[in-house]
């Protein structure tokens, strides 16, 4: 828990019979430009929120919240934190936020059966997942944050707005689920997703250096050996056609 480098913190998720995503923190505390990438489950709030107070953020300093893609583990808890931090801007891939804000949350719940086990277990209500969103993310542009240029990278598959964050000066990678450590990928069968899109996806976060790789699950990789992202694409190759 807490920091994975300079300017970048991690709060874990903390599953249930669902599973929350990590949280991501790019900008140092007392930095005043902090970014959330990804808040989590739904529920999660008081919990992602106590610990960055523990790491020492102040609300004031987070300026916004960065989708990695709008899965119900990852922005379940959003509407919390708004609640809490009124002023964050949200910042999504195009693909994801044109559907957000319409209020189409199919993407969201990925599935009628999950939408409906979902909305029963946490008593969610149809629109609740509708948002501004301040800035359509398109992938090719790089954004400062925290001190550090970050490359957005558009990797549909796992979903069909999913982005990645590419620090190249730090070699860090947050690729939400479309990787994970222990040659593990995210699942392709969801609304938008896209088995060959995914390989595409593999293919092309392979060709980046990275050191430190930050998943949306599971394991944090600190020193990835080189080329694990390419054995990764080639295991999974014949499964995504
Ligand atoms: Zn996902
Ligand atoms: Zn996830």
């Amino acid at each position: 828990m807490g920091k994975v480098a300079d300017g970048i913190y991690v709060i874990r998720g903390q599953d249930e019979f669902i599973p929350d995503s990590h949280t991501y923190i790019l900008g140092e505390p007392l930095s005043g430009d902090c970014s959330l990438v990804d808040p989590g489950l739904v529920g999660k709030a008081p919990y992602k929120l106590g610990v960055l107070d523990d790491l020492g953020f102040e609300r004031s300093s987070i300026r916004r919240v960065i989708m990695t893609h709008t899965h119900l583990d990852h922005i379940g808890c959003l509407p919390d934190i708004l609640t809490e931090i009124p002023d964050v801007e949200l910042w999504v891939h195009a693909l994801e936020a044109e559907p957000l804000e319409k209020g189409d949350e199919r993407t969201v719940y990925g599935m009628e059966m999950f939408r409906n086990m979902c909305q029963m277990q946490y008593g969610l209500k149809p629109g609740q997942f509708a948002f501004t969103v301040h800035r359509h993310l398109e992938g090719g542009e790089t954004v400062e944050c925290g001190g550090a240029a970050w490359e957005v990278l558009h990797i549909p598959g796992h979903s069909v707005g999913g982005i990645a964050l590419y620090n190249p000066a730090a070699r860090i990678l947050i690729p939400g689920d479309v990787v994970y450590a222990d040659y593990a990928i995210g699942r392709f069968d969801l609304h938008g997703a896209d088995p060959s899109a995914l390989n595409n996806s593999l293919r092309r976060l392979a060709e980046l250096d990275v050191d430190v790789l930050l998943p949306g699950h599971n394991r944090l990789v600190n020193d990835l050996p080189e080329g694990y992202i390419r054995s990764t694409a080639t295991q999974w190759e014949p499964h995504l056609r």
